[in-house]
């Protein structure tokens, strides 16, 4: 892997060199009860006398109903003042929500308490849940071509609470159930590997959103130490991997990350992710007209991930600036019939919100002017 780019630097280099990390900034005062865990909280909260049995019910209190938290029944009201005392709970401001008239994809630009802004998109799944589309961190390094957030550049990643938090607000509102999470929003997940595992870890806790670990997908663009790291650790939610090219050579002009973990050692990382966890691979692939959608591609496909279960999952592009178009009804109708011949299993997943810029690749244009990045060649 190449060294760190330089410290000023917002997105990866010619050489593959990624920006340093920029954790988030510590909030004064207790830590936010958003972004602990059921054993750190008890151990935070021992202090005002609170058992575990308690401190389940204080946690799954919080975490479901607004303030002031540890309303709680049944656990004596001197603890829950002392608790209180103990953690925070800031929320994140609603600058704006934009809902879709068309198919009722609902985008929300939150404010965090740097001044910072990042965006999530609540998607109607049937008539009856939402999914929650997050992101991992404000603006992103990778500065994939296709997309929005990749031109904004890197201001920082997102705390554990920043993330919880945008599901609970959205939930808030919500006037149905979410019951899945997308890590898909603005920023790449596995560069803020600890945050983000941590966030699902809450999100999925039976005191917390209680949200399925198999409903919960975190999307990365290929950071291969992370995912090795990821399958290691055997967490249960899903894994899904932004792929949108079968060659080194194109990928290396459409996602730049591709000069950091190259296909080959991305393939092998999810070899060895889909035999531990028995299941098929989700790749993410990112069609563009006349860029990466022919026969050819699909054959590419075949042999880069031959004797890997697959599910490949097509998106169109949407691309505010215009540079690339989503392929043609003909095109679509050639790819997928050249890809049935390599035996994945594929989706077209539907990109949904595009008149309110809520869709895949779309996520900045209410968080800002775009910063102009050197395209990759
Ligand atoms: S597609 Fe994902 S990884 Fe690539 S620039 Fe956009 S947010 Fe970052």
């Amino acid at each position: 892997m190449p060294p760190p780019a330089t410290p000023e630097a917002r997105s990866v280099d010619r050489e593959g060199r990624l920006p340093a990390p920029r954790p988030a900034p510590a909030l004064a005062g207790p830590p936010p009860l958003q972004g602990l865990l059921l054993d750190e909280l008890t151990a935070r909260l021992a202090p005002a006398g609170l058992v575990e049995r308690d401190v389940r019910r204080a946690h799954a209190h919080a975490m479901l109903h607004d303030r002031p938290p540890f309303d709680v029944p049944h656990v004596a009201r001197v603890k829950l003042e002392r608790a209180r005392a103990l953690v925070a709970t800031p929320t994140l401001e609603v600058l704006d929500r934009r809902r879709s008239p068309t198919d009722g994809f609902q985008k929300y630009l939150f404010r965090l308490h740097d001044g910072l802004t990042v965006e999530a998109v609540r998607i109607p799944i049937f008539d009856d849940k939402y999914t929650v589309c997050i992101s991992s961190q404000a603006g992103c390094p990778l500065a994939c071509a296709f997309c929005a957030t990749g031109r904004l550049g890197l201001a920082r990643s997102l705390a554990a609470w920043e993330i919880v938090e945008q599901v609970r607000v959205v939930r808030r509102e919500a006037d149905r159930p979410v019951r899945g999470i997308v890590f898909m929003g603005m920023g790449e997940p596995f560069l803020n590997y600890d945050e983000v595992v941590r966030a699902a870890r809450i999100l999925s806790a039976p005191t917390g959103l209680a949200i399925s670990g198999k409903a919960i997908t975190i999307s990365t663009a290929g950071i291969v130490p992370a995912i090795r790291r990821y399958t290691a650790e055997g967490w249960p939610f899903r894994l899904a991997v932004s792929v949108t090219a079968a060659t080194s050579e194109l990928r290396r002009t459409l996602m730049p990350v591709e000069r950091t973990y190259p296909l080959p050692d991305l393939v092998d990382a999810l070899r060895a992710h889909a035999l531990d966890r028995r299941e098929r691979v989700t790749v993410e692939y990112v069609a563009i007209s006349g860029v990466n959608c022919a026969p050819a591609d699909a054959e590419a496909l075949g042999r880069l991930f031959a004797g890997i279960p697959l599910r490949l999952n097509l998106i169109e592009v949407n691309d505010a600036s215009g540079r690339f178009l989503p392929p043609s009804a003909e095109e679509w109708r050639v790819f997928r019939d050249a890809l049935g011949k390599i035996g994945a299993s594929i989706v077209r997943r539907y990109s949904g919100g595009k008149d309110v810029d809520a869709a895949c690749g779309m996520l900045a244009s209410l968080t800002g002017p775009p910063r102009s990045l050197p395209l990759a060649t």
